[in-house]
């Protein structure tokens, strides 16, 4: 028969076995009256081991899920110590990994060891793809707005530039003129001399455009053998001679394609766009305009001020102040 002492033993042994084996053994019971012997002394200490490898266990449990805010047990195991490191470092690195999440790909790791490498690997990677695909995008948007064959601005191009051009009008209270040039008897180029010459006739016209505008003005392919300018902050008198610079630069030009001398014309219409107007009308009056210069025998240029204002043609006499 074992005496109360050797009881106690017994379950101390017991739970240190279960501690041993991983198992979370139940605190061994002191009663009130037992003698302060080291047996009790025993006891206490076997309680306070188990009860700080329960509290472990649980905060252990709570990191290894990812529950980084779980709240650290007091105690002196030395693994709590490592462990609250551990929970640290996890939230450093969640802190960094959000940075970089927003685009912030300056963040490196150097605290956890052979992981530090592979994700500083993976940041780099990911800094380098993203450049990669900044310079692609970059590179397809401007192709988007390009014009193939003239390295013009394309329609769509245009279209951007109108609208930013229409807010800068508005806001400013500048106006601008839009003039719209049509190549004259082009089909006749294509269909005497080839579509091959048809096209070195295109180019060398967008070379010719680009000397006779201004730095500010810019100048589009609208269509295929047409061109669109935006001549910024200009009213309509200053825009006489821009317009006429064109005209003149493509009758003066002479495109040589294999060996064979080509000239073309061109016909413009010009109309301006004030506060408050509607692009798609100022568009509309300069197509009108260019209408007319054709229908007035082509090679040269026909502008209205206004919606309620006649197409005109651009006469010597409105040259010459300005030309
Ligand atoms: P108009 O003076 O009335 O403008 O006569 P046009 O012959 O210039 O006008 P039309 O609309 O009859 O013909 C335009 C021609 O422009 C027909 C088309 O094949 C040609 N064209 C359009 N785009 C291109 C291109 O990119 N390259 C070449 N070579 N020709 C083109
Ligand atoms: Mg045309
Ligand atoms: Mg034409």
């Amino acid at each position: 028969m074992l005496n109360v002492n050797e009881q106690k033993i017994d379950r101390i042994t017991e739970a240190i076995n279960h501690l041993l084996e991983g198992r979370a053994p139940d605190a061994i019971t002191l009663e009130s009256d037992a003698p302060e012997d080291e047996v009790a002394q025993l006891t206490r200490y076997v309680n306070r081991l188990i009860s700080e490898y329960g509290a472990f266990s649980n905060f252990l449990f709570d990191i290894s899920r990812g529950d980084l805010d779980s709240e650290a047990p007091k105690g002196r195991l030395h693994a709590l110590h490592s462990l609250k490191n551990l929970q640290a470092n996890l939230r450093h690195l969640t802190w960094k990994t959000n940075q970089i999440a927003h685009g912030d790909f300056t963040q490196r790791v150097d605290f956890m060891g052979e992981f530090s490498d592979s994700f500083n690997l993976m940041v780099g990677q990911l800094a380098a793809a993203r450049a990669e695909l900044l310079a692609k995008n970059e590179e397809l948007d401007r192709i988007s707005r390009t014009d193939l064959l003239t390295g013009l601005m394309n329609r769509r191009g245009a279209l951007e530039a109108l609208e930013k051009e229409v807010h800068r009008a508005n806001r400013s209270k500048r106006p601008f003129v839009v003039i719209i040039a049509d190549v004259d008897h082009f089909k006749r180029v294509n269909d005497t001399y080839g579509h091959d010459a048809g096209d070195a006739v295109l180019v060398e016209l967008a070379g010719t455009f680009m000397e006779c505008l201004r730095l500010e003005d810019l100048c589009a392919r609208w269509g295929g053998e047409e061109f669109l300018f935006i001549l910024s902050e200009t009213d309509l008198p200053e825009s006489f001679a821009v317009a006429e610079r064109l005209r003149l630069g493509v009758e003066n030009l002479q495109t040589l394609h294999h060996g064979i001398s080509l000239q073309v014309t061109i016909s413009s219409g010009m109309s301006v766009f004030r506060d408050g107007d509607d692009v798609d009308s100022c568009i509309k009056r300069s197509d009108l305009c260019l209408y007319e210069a054709k229908h007035a025998g082509r090679n040269q240029v026909w502008f209205q001020c206004a919606a309620d204002t006649p197409a005109s043609p651009l006469t010597s006499e409105l040259k010459k102040p300005l030309a």
